[in-house]
């Protein structure tokens, strides 16, 4: 797996091992730290790789799948790392697809809603080709997702590699990093510190938030499976950013109170998977409610921030 450190990736290695897979995690931090799969380093069947999937990437022994993850994904890191996003899904994306050719492996691209850029349809159906801007601050995501998405299907088409593209909506969950900039690590580090959360615009644009247990079990679905997509994995129920931020408030019972501010460029309005896909091929759907997972975040977003801030007093 490329990418196994990050915050979905370290989840989908968890859930790897316990089936009984064994897992080579390649990842270079540059998003992430050790901390994600410190827990992970002793485990008999786990093997961590330091190394820049652009760099080109080998394995030694068999492997049956490629789950190719590494990329920058929260709008805080690929603005503050355009080139690297784009080489991540372009040159990233193409070794992890060369290492699957070579291996006679299955490979899942983890493409994104963003890929529907500001969509001007609602739900977002897989057949709908989106609405990008392709020079704006974003495009260094949404464009170097849709070239990995083509690269997949080429070489499904002309390499017979059995892969796949599934496109992930908002997920959250424990190990999302609090200064990660979206908006609920960020709520929640606001709540917890009692300062105002600072929702964009005039907070009614939407997110349909998936919890990360929901959605890993998608993605090993999905790997397993005949289809080569692309399959939307996410929640069909929106909230609107001032209910989020509402309902952090009162999950953690702090007195912060909500500040409204600019949005960001490219920001866009709502976005909300169509699932029908994911339901009729993978028999999939997520069961998590965004309570209990809000609940959970919060437990694992707070003592991180003990953390550091004992590291910081220290
Ligand atoms: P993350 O930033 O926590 O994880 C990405 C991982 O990739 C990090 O560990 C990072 O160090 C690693 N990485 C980045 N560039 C690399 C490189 N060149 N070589 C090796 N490792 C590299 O992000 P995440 O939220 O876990 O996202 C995982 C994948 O899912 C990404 O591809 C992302 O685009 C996709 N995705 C996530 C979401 C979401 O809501 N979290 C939504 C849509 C798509």
């Amino acid at each position: 797996m490329t990418g196994g450190a990050g915050f979905i990736g370290s989840h989908l290695c968890e859930r790897l091992l316990a089936e009984g897979g064994d897992v080579v995690c390649v990842d270079n931090f540059l998003t992430s730290g050790l901390h994600n799969i410190e827990h992970l380093m002793q485990h008999p069947r786990f093997r961590f790789s330091y190394r820049d999937v652009c760099q080109g990437l080998e394995v030694d022994g068999p492997v049956d799948a490629v789950f190719h993850l590494a990329s920058p994904a929260s709008p805080t890191d690929y603005l503050r790392l355009p080139l690297e996003t784009l080489r991540a899904g372009s040159a990233g994306t193409w070794n992890a697809l060369d290492l699957a050719a070579s291996k006679n492996a299955r490979f899942l691209l983890t493409s994104t809603s963003e890929s529907y850029g500001d969509p001007q349809i609602h739900p977002q159906t897989e057949d709908y080709w989106g609405n990008v801007n392709p020079v704006g601050p974003r495009s260094v995501y949404d464009e170097a997702k849709r070239f990995g998405e083509a690269l997949t299907m080429a070489y499904r088409r002309s390499r017979d590699v059995d892969a796949k593209v599934v496109r992930i909506f908002n997920t959250f969950g424990p190990r999302m990093r609090p200064d990660d900039g979206r908006a609920i690590p960020t709520f929640v580090r606001q709540a917890l510190e009692g300062k105002p959360l600072t929702v964009t615009g005039d907070g009614t644009q939407t997110r349909s938030l998936c919890y990360v247990d929901d959605m890993v079990g998608g993605l090993v679905q999905m790997m397993a499976g005949e289809h080569g997509g692309p399959v939307n994995l996410g929640t069909p129920h929106e909230v609107s950013m001032l209910h989020l931020a509402g309902w952090i408030i009162e999950l953690t019972g702090s007195s912060s109170e909500i500040q409204l501010v600019p949005r960001p460029q490219d920001d866009p309005e709502k976005r909300r998977p169509d699932i029908t896909m994911a339901r009729e091929l993978l028999g999939w759907e997520p069961k998590t409610t965004v309570e209990r997972g809000l609940r959970e975040t919060i437990v694992s977003l707070s003592s991180r921030l003990n953390q550091e801030a004992s590291v910081g007093h220290g």
